[in-house]
């Protein structure tokens, strides 16, 4: 793999690198310098369309392929992605500003996936059933869905493509990826390593445009795509939905998240003041859906947890992200710092207190990109926006409790319900807590997040189905069942 990135400036559609239809192009640039990385074809619904039509054509043959065949080219895409770890974490530092080891660290965990489902395709069981009456046999099948469409954010440009392209092609679907338009260099390069892994042309597509909304609608209206698979916005993902039931077309949504951070007063506090900085701040600057929203502590520590806490943060180095030291580079792009230095502008209006931060860093490399201080707010309500909504940055809103029912009661009260954390030494509470909590994932004295072999997905506004596991294989497969006369 090279990491010159005009190398990759083409779409994939169809086994071929080709420009859009119009000829139009779209920019990618870098967040953390400005820096031009590259201008790629900006497809329109004919590209799309077209692209949709190669999957639908590479299709049949590729669900029919062995299970075991389809591993070995999954497998072969785990060996090239760990040969290429690093190119493949330059780009994602160049078009999504996360420092380059934490890049690195994306990059292996995206790669790991493949192996996952590498051996998950040779485990999709059917069933034989006894039949109730003489004479019959009855069996199951699971089998692939058909095309998939693919629309993945801009946070984790390796991951949350991983997350879908590896499970669908195991299972033998044919995809058509729309990777989000701040970072689809990744994207583009995970075409490259599919394609020199042997992948047949169709099987993966990969359309680029600045659009999400022109590839959306060509996935809805496409009768060939049974299926759309979305990581982003809850709000984007109800729009899909809607459009999804004309066709009654399968979804499956990765949304939107607020999760509480609770700090028992039993808790083993340095642990978890390091647990709350990692989830924080340490997982692209904020911009990550299972972040901590809202940190819950026990009342009578909170005179001893805040402070370590806030030591902790006010130690974050924050750079652009080739600079050794960095931990946490820039945001996006000015629209979310404007949406974020708003929060907390407004929080501190209606009387929080900032114990870090509050503001755009400025001078030197800072000037070039959008670079927020890591900040602490304490004295928030929760009718402030700052804890009702999803931040998407380096803001830590901080309240107190004071028993176990009420912070129950107002960590589940929340149209969200994705990730959710917790510390306590108490074993019984560890298991009450963690049933009561409504979300999909409950870190109990672990802050590091999910992993490939659980199920990782949302409650409520947050999202439907899940995604790793065993349970991520058969998002993408339809089961069937055969009905045998003797
Ligand atoms: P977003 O605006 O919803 O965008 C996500 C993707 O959807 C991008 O590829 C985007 O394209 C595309 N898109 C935009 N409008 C569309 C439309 N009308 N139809 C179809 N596609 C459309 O979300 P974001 O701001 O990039 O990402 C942040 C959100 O994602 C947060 O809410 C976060 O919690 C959520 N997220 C969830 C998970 C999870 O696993 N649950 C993981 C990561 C992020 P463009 O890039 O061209 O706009």
């Amino acid at each position: 793999m090279t990491s010159n990135v005009s190398e990759q400036a083409r779409m994939y559609i169809g086994g071929a690198w080709v420009g859009a239809t119009s000829g139009r192009t779209m920019r990618v640039t870098n967040p953390a310098t400005g820096e031009v990385l590259a201008d790629l074809p900006d497809a329109g619904r004919e590209d799309v369309w077209r692209a949709i039509d190669e999957a639908a054509a590479a299709f049949p043959k590729w669900a029919g392929s062995l299970a075991i065949e389809r591993g070995r080219i999954l497998r072969r895409v785990y060996d090239l992605m760990t040969e290429r770890r690093d190119g493949l974490a330059r780009l994602v530092t160049q078009e999504n500003g996360k420092p380059f080891e934490e890049a690195k660290r994306e990059v292996a965990f995206a790669t790991a996936y493949f192996s996952w489902f590498a051996e998950e395709a040779r485990r999709v069981y059917g069933e034989i059933v006894p039949p109730p009456v003489p004479g019959k046999r009855l069996l199951v099948l699971k089998q692939p869905i058909g095309v998939v469409g693919a629309i993945t954010p801009w946070n984790f440009p390796a991951t949350m493509v991983t997350r879908k392209i590896a499970p669908a092609l195991a299972a033998g679907c044919a995809v058509v990826l729309k990777p989000a338009s701040a970072t689809p260099l990744t994207a583009l390069a995970l075409a490259r390593i599919c394609d020199d892994a042997g992948l047949p042309p169709g099987a993966f597509n990969v359309v680029t445009t600045r659009s999400g909304g022109v590839a959306g609608q060509a996935f809805l209206d496409h009768p060939a795509v049974r299926k759309i698979a979305f990581t982003g916005s809850t709000e984007v993902g109800k729009r899909l939905m809607a459009g999804a039931s004309e066709q009654l077309k399968r979804v499956s949504f990765e949304l939107g998240g607020n999760a509480p951070f609770i700090v028992f007063d039993d808790a083993d506090l340095p642990a978890a003041a390091d647990g709350a900085v990692a989830i924080k701040f340490l997982r692209v600057a904020g911009q990550s859906c299972i972040c901590a929203n809202r940190v819950y502590v026990q009342a009578s520590i909170a005179e001893r947890f805040i402070p370590m806490f806030v030591e902790r943060v006010k130690a974050l180095r924050v750079a652009p992200g080739f600079e050794a030291a960095a931990q946490i580079g820039p945001l996006i792009n000015t629209e979310i710092l404007e949406k974020v230095d708003g929060l907390v502008q407004s929080a501190v209006k209606q009387g929080a207190v900032l114990l870090a931060g509050g503001r755009r860093l400025a001078g030197g490399a800072y000037n070039t990109g959008v670079f927020y201080a890591p900040t602490v707010l304490t004295n928030v309500r929760e009718e402030m926006d700052v804890a009702k909504e999803e931040i998407f940055g380096p803001v830590a809103p901080v309240m107190t409790f004071g028993d176990e029912a009420e912070v129950i009661e107002r960590s589940n009260a929340t149209r969200f319900g994705l990730a959710s954390y917790f510390y306590t030494r108490d074993l019984r509470r560890c298991i009450r807590v963690a049933e009561a909590l409504e979300y999909g994932m409950v870190g109990v004295n672990d802050a590091t997040g999910y992993t490939h072999e659980i199920p990782f997905g949302g409650f409520k506004e947050s999202g439907i189905g899940r995604e790793g596991g065993h349970q991520g294989i058969e998002e993408y497969m339809e089961t069937k069942s055969i009905l045998i006369g003797m």
